[in-house]
């Protein structure tokens, strides 16, 4: 067993003291109508007030049961103590600098830190930035200055942000990229391994499927990178068969391509591995993290290769804020959190107790069609009884009845008919059990009448 560290605070238990959303959560849905953006979206309109361990509190006193993470981002907990202390300890030392005018040393210290964690023993270097989108986006500059060619390939459903190069990149066009072109050029798309949908290929003819496409519509002397989520994000969990990553990856060093592994959702423990490229031992060139990385604070890297992380300019690279002190303070006391509370293990443990659940699910429930993910990143795809046909219906009518007794849960998939869940690695086992029982009621509520 792992040893979790979670502030005592807040009780580790689910618990429903108003409808939701509730009173002080509706006045402030409303203050937000009239003040934020429409284009900015709401999944559950419970506004938060507190959060630690497994459980978000809101405005009005309910504990819900957090199945999301805020999207994978609180891995090591909400408030872990260690990130809370080395927060309050720089923001009261200083705020900022730039890193590029004044160097600090916390800047320095997580390059340090991804480069001894992320795969490979190679030298590495590391540049640090904000948004997981802002990080793809360099690790792309990088590969173009480092290869002298210009072209990209990413893959079917892939989702790698929101700015105008990551738009071009991501796969779904709404709510993505609807209305927001033109796009940036020089972005190809190949067929991804998807054993649920693509009746079974093997990994490596899945492969050879990708590369053909990649040669005959590309040609690598044109690519400078081929771009991939290890395990695909927003897009649904998609796990490619084994065998598809290690090809791809040989391809490209073959073909002098830098392969970028997105493991902006995927990483730190996430998966089971502290990188989810662990699990076949790829190694690739770049590797673009974010999300967990520091504990709810806005980080994100690419590190990499020390020659093609170094073929950039200076003054190539940066941004104001890029490694903010606070947000590499965090970082620091996530990265040591993961290693001190045996968070990989913890997310194993976690697998473990999903898989066996959500198996018994599948096993009485037809239109749980698979049941997929490694560590504390496993997803439900839904369809039609009897069919493959995508059922986004069903997806949003479980969600919105576990939301309804207060357990977050997130969909996903290019056709929004998966269920994804992400817990806190900070969750206990009770609460997550309990989570899952209102997963399961929700599943008994739909086949009854509603639909
Ligand atoms: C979330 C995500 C991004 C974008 O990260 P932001 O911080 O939202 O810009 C990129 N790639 C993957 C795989 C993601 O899951």
């Amino acid at each position: 067993m792992t040893t979790l560290d979670v502030p005592t605070t807040i009780e580790q238990r689910r618990l429903l003291v108003t409808p939701l959303p509730g009173p002080r959560s509706r006045e402030l849905m409303s203050r937000k109508q009239a003040a934020v953006a429409a284009g900015v979206g709401t999944t559950m309109p419970v506004f938060a007030a507190r959060a630690a361990g497994g459980i978000v509190v809101d405005v009005d006193g309910n504990h819900l049961v957090d199945l999301g993470s805020g999207i994978a981002v609180t891995t090591v907990g909400n408030s872990a103590p260690r990130v809370v202390e080395a927060v309050q300890e720089q923001v009261a030392a200083f705020t900022h600098t730039c890193f590029m005018i004044t160097p600090y040393e916390g800047y320095v210290a997580v390059a340090e830190a991804l480069n001894r964690l992320t795969p490979g023993d190679h030298e590495k270097r590391t540049a640090l930035f904000n948004s997981g989108a802002e990080a793809v986006e360099n690790a792309v500059k990088i590969a173009r200055a480092h290869a002298g060619r210009q072209a990209v390939v990413v893959f079917d459903h892939a989702y790698h942000g929101r700015t105008n190069l990551t738009m071009a990149m991501t796969a779904k066009s709404m709510p993505y990229k609807h209305g927001f072109g033109p796009f940036a050029s020089e972005v190809y798309r190949a067929p991804l391994s998807y054993p649920f949908r693509d009746g079974g290929l093997d990994g490596e003819t899945a492969a050879v499927r990708a590369i053909d496409v990649i040669e005959k519509q590309v040609g690598a002397d044109n690519l400078a990178a081929v771009v991939i989520e290890p395990i695909q994000g927003e897009g649904g969990f998609i796990e490619p068969a084994p065998g598809f990553l290690p090809r791809l990856a040989a391809w490209c060093r073959d073909h002098g391509v830098v392969f970028v592994a997105d493991e902006v959702q995927t990483g730190f423990a996430r998966t089971g591995d502290l990188f989810a490229c662990d699990r076949e031992g790829v190694v690739p060139d770049l590797i673009v993290t974010a999300k967990g990385i520091a504990g709810g604070l806005p980080l994100s890297a690419v590190t990499g290769r020390a020659e093609i992380m170094d073929a950039a300019h200076a003054g190539g690279l940066g941004g104001t804020y890029g490694g903010n002190p606070l947000a590499c303070a965090a970082a620091l006391a996530a990265i040591e959190t993961i290693e001190a509370e045996g968070l990989v293990d913890r997310a194993r443990e976690i697998e473990a107790l999903m898989l066996d659940r959500l198996r018994a699910l599948q096993a009485r429930d037809p239109r749980v069609g698979e049941v997929r993910g490694r560590g504390a990143m496993i997803a439900v795809e839904l369809v039609e009884t009897g069919t493959d046909v995508p059922d986004p219906a069903l997806a949003k009518a479980v969600a919105a009845a576990a939301h309804q007794q207060g357990v977050i849960v997130l969909t996903c998939g290019t056709h929004g008919n998966v269920l994804r869940f992400l817990p806190p690695l900070s969750i206990s086992d009770e609460l997550l059990r309990d989570g899952l029982d209102v997963l399961d009621a929700a599943f008994s509520a739909t086949t009854a009448g509603a639909r």
